[in-house]
């Protein structure tokens, strides 16, 4: 059976990088909203114009916007998937019952005041999208993708203002959803802090046990 696995977790918890490596040794496609909402506001498309403001305030971008965004993606996918980042209310909890089945929601948790040195010390790929923190995963050349060549940069809610924002928005909105799944009985928790290979053996072991 082809599993459907959501990633829970504040920003910085390492959801992006975890579910880089899922996708990369378990097969899995993974949907982010973050990544699609990013390429929406590169390219200029109309929901990126939409939601670069939400975006770059730390807010949600409306729950109808990525709702759309989800459905259109996963008639689309077929095989193991992992969301990464959505749902993120309750509301596009309860939509996304509908649209599918939810094996697993993987909760990776980390101590609040770790989650903002985390997150501000990040670079991403532009080209391929790759995350490197500066202190705990550095690029092998500053600026420049050990993958792909491709230049790094700091995202712009990766500042220190729009990451407390964030964090202000996981706990009074995507909370919540932790609770939705618990009550499902399929929430697990991870610990989240350590090196990101522990981390994954965790996330493994959570899903091997299911
Ligand atoms: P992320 O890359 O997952 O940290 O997402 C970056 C930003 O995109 C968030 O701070 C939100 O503004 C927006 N975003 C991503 N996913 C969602 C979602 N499921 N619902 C609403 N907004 C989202």
């Amino acid at each position: 059976m082809d599993l459907k696995i959501v990633l829970l977790g504040p920003p910085g918890c390492g959801k992006g990088t975890q579910a880089e490596r899922l996708v990369a040794e378990m097969k899995f496609t993974k949907i982010s909203t973050g990544d699609l909402l990013r390429e929406g506001v590169r390219l200029g498309t109309p929901l990126g114009l939409e939601a670069k403001g939400y975006m770059e305030a730390g807010r949600l971008v409306p729950d109808e916007l990525v709702i759309g965004l989800i459905k259109e993606k996963l008639a689309v996918t077929h095989g193991p998937v992992l969301l990464d980042g959505f749902p993120r209310s309750l509301e596009q909890a309860r939509s996304l019952e509908k649209l599918t089945r939810i094996d697993m929601a993987v909760d990776i948790q980390v101590n609040e005041d770790k989650l903002v040195h985390r997150i501000v010390m990040r670079r991403s790929c532009k080209s391929c999208g790759a995350v490197y923190h500066l202190e705990f995963s550095p690029p092998k050349h500053a600026d420049k993708c050990d993958k792909c060549g491709g230049e790094l940069y700091q995202r712009s809610d990766d500042t220190e203002q729009t990451v407390r924002a964030r964090l202000k928005t996981y706990k009074d909105q995507t909370l919540p959803v932790s609770q939705f799944y618990r009550e499902k009985g399929v929430l697990h928790t991870v610990d989240g802090e350590g090196s990101i290979p522990q981390v994954y053996e965790r996330i493994m072991n959570t899903i091997k046990k299911g």
